[in-house]
């Protein structure tokens, strides 16, 4: 029947290298196939299975783990440790709801070894569904050579494709020794995922949301932490309302925020570490510079930003451009100055996220092997959770955005805050903050921003009426769900 002629022709060639003429040596012994993917990560895995859905004979190559960061040291693994947390922080509320649940002891060995089973489960079934899925898997680091042709490496071996896809993703930035001396002595997110016990002491560096997540985790689950930031609140990309709530929860759990403020140096002192703090409010005019020390730190996190994953790929050899961060620069169909050479997900720089690595990664796959010309992913209003103490949900233009791009008489706001019910009967206390932020006449909504208790499931369905193109109206037209804090967003005045 044809469709197994079809598959065993796919299945031959992933393994038969395609000679060329043997009058062209330089080409002798490189594997053809139709689409060549490097990186195994979210955006790489997403496009390879669906462009071998499509018929495409792909392969994928992967220097690490199949799963790349989401699954090995991002999402996944973080989530674990954040429903972690959120167990701790309900301890606290058990006595207020009636349960006498006496002394109990968290072990964070446990915790990691039964993280550690679920992310080697995950990569055995992302190997297994590359395998079902008939994509030659090729363990290595890729480079370009210097062929005409862009020609991958891996092991000594060559490969092309008419369509080769770049996912490498990115890593944590670290500073170096010059920038911060004893700087190496500290970790960042891919050493949390290392950490074998919990830190009595750690100190968190950074504002952005890894950083928020971070030190929640540690705070929550009992080590003493600090937050250390250059400005004066937490998330500033962020809506104000979000930024500002957020940097307020994360004092009113326990985190010792240090604003204005830069680590200058770290020592190592016996078993842990010293760090010199340089702190300095430039709202106040001549303020001295206050130089401070924090002591017996045995976990020291820099979660400074990410830089995009490009080292040893030699893209310069075949003309891909890259911006002044070292982001390969993508048209909006994902297309890199090379003809025939695309790129998706965090090692362009946009919207630093697995689905919608994923999400490119697919929609290329359409364009590509579809036929469908017209396949690309649309950037805009795409939700994102934060998942802080409470978490935090947002979709759509803050409101500094819309009042910058639409004019502030065009910008209407709608916000509210108050005590989840969940907290009527409990001691412990955590607000709900809402924002919808709306534009025009029809007062579409255009920017959903959120902290509180469920927010991060809340999310979703927003973003869906919000990508749709929901006005206000009909936010409420719609009947509430009651008693839950979504209703909010049904009931605003
Ligand atoms: C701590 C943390 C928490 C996060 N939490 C979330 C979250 O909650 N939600 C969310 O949506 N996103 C989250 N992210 C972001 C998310 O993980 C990334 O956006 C996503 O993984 C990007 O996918 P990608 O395919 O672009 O790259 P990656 O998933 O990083 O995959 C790239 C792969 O390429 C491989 N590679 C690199 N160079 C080569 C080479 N030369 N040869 C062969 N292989 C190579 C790497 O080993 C890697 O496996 C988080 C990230 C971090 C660090």
């Amino acid at each position: 029947c044809q469709w197994k002629k079809q598959f065993m022709f796919i299945f031959l060639e992933t393994l038969i290298p395609r000679r060329s003429m043997a009058s062209d040596p330089s080409t002798e012994d490189i594997t053809r196939l139709d689409f060549l993917v490097i990186g195994g990560g979210s955006g790489g895995l997403a496009g390879a299975r669906r462009a071998a859905e499509l018929g495409a004979t792909t392969a994928v190559i992967e220097s690490h783990r199949l799963g790349g960061t989401c699954v090995n040291v991002g999402c996944v693994p973080k989530k674990v440790m954040w429903n972690a947390a959120v167990h701790a922080e309900y301890l606290h509320d058990h006595s207020d709801y009636g349960f006498e649940a006496g002394q109990v002891h968290f072990s964070w060995e446990t915790l990691k070894a039964k993280r550690d089973t679920y992310v080697s489960h995950l990569n055995r079934i992302y190997r297994n569904n590359l395998d079902k899925a008939k994509i030659q898997t090729i363990q290595g680091q890729a480079r370009f050579t210097n062929d005409p042709e862009p020609t991958v490496e891996v092991n000594g071996k060559k490969y092309t494709a008419p369509h080769i896809l770049i996912a490498t993703g990115g890593y944590p930035s670290v500073l170096s020794e010059e920038e911060v001396p004893g700087a190496g002595l500290g970790i960042t997110s891919d050493g949390f995922f290392e950490l074998e016990s919990l830190p009595k002491r750690s100190v968190v560096v950074g504002a952005g949301y890894i950083a928020v997540e971070m030190a929640g985790i540690l705070s929550t689950l009992g080590s003493k932490t600090s937050l250390v930031i250059r400005q004066t609140g937490v998330l500033r990309n962020f809506d104000s309302l979000i930024s500002t709530n957020c940097t307020k929860e994360l004092q009113n759990s326990g985190v010792d925020l240090w604003k204005n403020s830069q680590v200058t140096s770290v020592k190592k002192i016996d078993d842990s570490l010293e760090l010199t703090i340089a702190t300095r409010d430039p709202e106040k005019k001549n303020d001295e510079e206050k130089i401070s020390t924090i002591g017996q730190v045995d976990c020291l996190l820099w979660a400074i930003g990410r830089q995009p994953n490009t080292f040893g790929l030699n893209i310069g050899a075949i003309g891909v451009e890259t911006d002044d961060r070292g982001h390969i620069v993508v048209d909006e169909f994902q297309n890199t100055s090379r003809p025939g050479v695309y790129a998706v997900g965090d090692v362009c720089g946009k919207a630093l996220l697995t689905p919608v690595a994923i999400a490119a990664g697919r929609k290329l796959a359409h364009r590509l092997f579809e036929g469908k010309k017209d396949s690309k992913l649309d950037y805009s209003c795409i939700p994102t959770v934060v998942f802080s103490h409470p978490p935090i949900g947002t979709v759509g233009l803050t409101e500094e955005e819309a009042i910058k791009t639409r004019g502030k008489d065009n910008v209407k706001i709608y916000k509210t805050s108050f005590t989840p019910m969940y907290h009527a009967l409990t001691s412990r206390k955590s607000q709900c903050l809402m924002k919808l932020v709306c534009v025009g006449k029809e007062e579409k909504v255009v920017g959903l921003h959120m902290q509180g208790l469920g927010c991060d499931e809340m999310l979703q369905g927003f973003a869906v009426a919000i990508k749709m193109g929901a006005t206000k109206s009909d936010f409420d037209k719609t009947v509430a769900i009651h008693p839950t804090s979504s209703e909010e967003f049904v009931t605003m005045r």
